[in-house]
């Protein structure tokens, strides 16, 4: 890392030794200098006054030189004049030695007279001085001989200075050598001065910088020091935080593999029937909806055909909805393999299903595809125990034609179905507009219907019903009758059906039974007494739970008798209730006696039969019409007597309108007849006029 303290102190230690290097020479130049540039001064200033003072005998002594020998020089006259002037004029001064040389560099005069004589033309002081300069010198001695005395350790500036004549001509050369010891000594100790100052000064800003440096740098390393406690912080955080969000991601990796997943399941249930794995209602619709457009364009034809089973309700109720369950897919694996020609197959729910056919030739093709799909349900379906033989009602709406919506095509089916079920089972219809119409009506009917009770437009007929033998009243049947004001009268046939589908049954049910009871119970006490009276019961009535109560709560509320009354149920009433034993042994505990309708026409097997707590089966009247015509209808009715005979049962026969019929019977042991040969259902006023008058 980088040390500021180390950096600064060596950068700034070798500025400061350079500095000092640099310094301490120059300023020693310059001092010396500037000192000989001083004592050259003092000299020139010297010699001008030797030459001042001295003129005429310096004059005498460089005219008689020249040309003479050394000795003569030194021992003249002159010269010993001269001599004497000179250190007079030398003396308190800083001048030791003063030296005259001649024009040919000859020293004419000395204040030491041994060097007189001798030849300084060589010398370059001299002759600098000769061309008109001034030549300077500065050395050190170790011993100099001076007119004083020997000297030692001296520092010495010798000077050269040419002599000038009046017309400015060099005629010789002074030397005068100045002792400059004082100066050099005192300039040597102000450089020690100088130095030592300046080394401190330097060392001081030095060690103050140094300290600044210092204390920056303990700041710089204690930020660092933050700085990495921060960094560090900073990573482990990152750290976590990346961990954090690795474990995020994967869980969101997870959660979304899991939404995905979840989503293709919601697309698959979406588009699905999770019972049989079928396309649902919304796939087909959809699926239909695109067919038709293609459909259109291609001016191609398409067949939507509606099915239903006819007994997979009873199959639910009498066995589970588990078993019920396990039909349905059984249903759809046998349509999904034996029907080829079905282009798709949907579940629309319950016992519901729908296919499509594609690119449809003719109507034929049609038809084979809804025989194909009937003739699919030959085979029983055998579930674990059960074997149930289920048939299936296929109604068919074709494109163009039947409708041009996905909505149209579907109901137009869905009504076909209907009529295919009104023939029986195991068949199939075409749509026709007339289904429509018939459906339409329905509900202007219904609608009416639900009216009806509240306006007092329903009544009670009465049917009677006579000992076979004797022809005496035994009881009646009451029939329920609706006189509307729109629609005139209107039979039980077209509007029970009605009733039971939009579940006005049960209130219907419920007022005929109350009103028939009020009506006996009303001729009780005006002295006509009615034996028995049989009152029609649906399924719907016999499903409700408080179905036992309510018979009761009529009982008394009317005073009714239990033994007069007597209800009638089909076969199909007892079959679809599930718990049909339990509940018709609390009603036969009330001490209401039961009849088992339109005998003959179901399935009820015989076990069955004898488990149920019925003392009356009614021979239905479609066999009762057979009679003398029809040998099978007789054989199944001579059947049901010995059957009636062996279980103990009591017979009615409905329908009767022959004295054939009535012989027939009456020689099979038939006890009761009932039927237009003895009596229509009439109003109760009619009902009475006619049996009160008999004994
Ligand atoms: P059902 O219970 O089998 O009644 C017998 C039907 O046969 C009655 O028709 C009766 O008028 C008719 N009938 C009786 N003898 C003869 C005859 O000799 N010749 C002819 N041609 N017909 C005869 P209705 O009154 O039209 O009733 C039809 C069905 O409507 C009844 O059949 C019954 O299932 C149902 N129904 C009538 N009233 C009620 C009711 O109050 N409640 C319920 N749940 N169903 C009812
Ligand atoms: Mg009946
Ligand atoms: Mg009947």
């Amino acid at each position: 890392m980088f040390n500021l303290s180390r950096y600064f102190s060596t950068v700034s230690f070798i500025l400061v030794v350079l500095a000092a290097g640099v310094l301490g020479p120059l300023y020693q130049k310059l001092s010396m200098q500037q000192l000989q540039d001083l004592a050259e001064g003092r000299n020139i200033a010297m010699a001008q006054v030797f030459k001042n003072t001295l003129h005429d005998s310096l004059d005498a002594v460089m005219d008689d030189t020249v040309g003479r020998d050394a000795e003569f020089l030194s021992q003249s006259d002159e010269s010993r004049r001269l001599h004497a002037s000179v250190l007079d004029l030398m003396r308190d001064t800083a001048v030791i030695r003063v030296k005259l040389y001649n024009r040919l560099g000859n020293t004419v005069f000395s204040t030491d007279a041994g060097q007189v004589g001798e030849s300084r033309l060589d010398n370059p002081g001299f002759r600098t001085a000769m061309s008109g300069g001034i030549a300077s010198e500065l050395t050190r001695r170790d011993t100099v001989d001076s007119f004083e005395g020997v000297l030692a350790q001296v520092d010495i500036l010798a000077t050269y200075i040419p002599i000038r004549s009046a017309d400015q001509s060099i005629t010789g050369v002074f030397e005068l050598y100045q002792n400059v010891t004082p100066f050099v000594s005192h300039l040597q100790r102000n450089m020690w001065l100088v130095t030592g100052g300046v080394a401190l000064v330097f060392g001081m800003l030095y060690l103050m910088q140094f300290l600044v440096v210092r204390r920056a740098q303990g700041i710089l390393e204690e930020q660092e020091g933050h700085i990495a406690a921060a960094r560090d912080t900073l990573e482990i955080q990152v750290a976590a935080r990346t961990d954090e969000l690795k474990r995020t991601n994967t869980q969101l990796e997870a959660e979304i593999a899991e939404r995905r997943q979840a989503q293709s399941k919601l697309n698959y249930l979406a588009y699905h029937d999770p019972l049989t794995g079928l396309a649902n209602r919304r796939s087909f619709i959809e699926r239909l909806e695109q067919n038709l457009r293609e459909s259109a364009a291609e001016g191609e034809r398409l067949a939507v055909l509606f099915i239903d089973l006819d007994q997979f309700k009873q199959v639910n109720d009498s066995l589970g909805h588990g078993v019920g369950d396990e039909l349905l897919v059984a249903v759809a694996a046998r349509l999904s393999d034996r029907v080829g020609l079905i282009d798709m197959l949907a579940r629309l729910g319950g016992d519901e299903f729908i296919c499509l056919m594609e690119a449809v030739r003719d109507k034929d093709e049609v038809e084979m595809l809804a025989r194909e799909i009937i003739a699919a349900f030959d085979d029983p379906f055998v579930l674990g125990d059960h074997e149930l033989f289920l048939s299936a009602a296929v109604g068919v709406s074709l494109s163009p034609g039947d409708g041009d919506s996905v909505l149209d095509l579907m109901r137009n089916a869905d009504t076909a179905m209907y009529r295919a079920k009104a023939l029986g089972r195991g068949n199939f219809h075409f749509y026709t507009p007339e289904m429509t119409r018939d459906a339409q009506e329905r509900i202007r009917m219904e609608n009416l219907l639900r009216r009806a009770l509240d306006n007092g437009e329903l009544s009670v007929h009465l049917q009677p019903q006579v000992e076979t033998s004797t022809g005496q009243l035994v009881g009646a049947e009451a029939l329920v009758r609706w006189n509307s004001p729109e629609l005139g009268l209107v039979m039980p046939m077209r509007f029970i059906p009605l009733a039971e589908d939009s579940g006005l049954i049960v209130g219907l049910g419920n007022w005929v039974l109350r009103e028939t009871c009020r009506q006996v119970m009303q001729w009780r006490a005006s002295g006509f007494d009615l034996p028995q009276v049989s009152v029609n019961l649906s399924v719907k009535q016999l499903e409700r739970p408080e179905f036992v109560e309510v018979l009761s709560e009529i009982l008394d509320e009317t005073g009714m008798d239990a033994a007069s009354l007597k209800l009638e149920l089909t076969e199909s009433v007892v079959m679809a209730v599930g718990d049909a034993f339990s509940l018709l042994e609390r009603v036969r505990d009330l001490g209401i006696s039961l009849a088992l309708d339109d005998f003959g026409t179901g399935y009820s097997s015989l076990s069955y039969l004898k488990m149920l707590p019925v003392q009356q089966l009614k021979i239905d009247k479609s066999f009762v019409d057979g009679i003398g015509k029809n040998p099978g209808d007789e054989a199944i009715i001579r059947t049901v007597m010995a059957l009636a005979c062996s279980l103990d049962f009591e017979v009615v026969a409905e329908g009767v309108e022959t004295i054939e019929q009535s012989d027939f019977l009456a020689a099979l042991g038939c006890q009761q007849l009932q039927g237009h040969l003895h009596g229509k259902a009439v109003a109760p006023q009619e009902f009475r006029a006619r049996w009160s008058a008999l004994p």
